[in-house]
């Protein structure tokens, strides 16, 4: 988890989660989990689509939501 992954996550929780498979439906302001497992997602900052939602765009984003899902 580095800075910019802090400042995305964070940015993540002001909007809820989309519904799957887009993502896991968490309200606003509870972590993503990984809709197979319920563990909190650790490998990305949020679903993609949750970010999208919140107005984060950055190229490597697509890549590390695959790595993570
Ligand atoms: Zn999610």
């Amino acid at each position: 988890m580095n800075l910019e992954d802090q400042a995305d996550r964070d940015a993540a929780l002001t909007v809820p989660c989309p519904l799957p498979p887009l993502g896991c439906a968490q309200p606003a302001g509870a972590r993503c989990v990984v809709a197979a497992t319920g563990e909190l997602l650790e490998r990305a900052p949020a679903h993609v689509a949750r970010l999208r939602d919140a107005g984060v765009v950055h190229a490597p984003l697509l890549t590390r939501e695959i790595r993570g899902a």
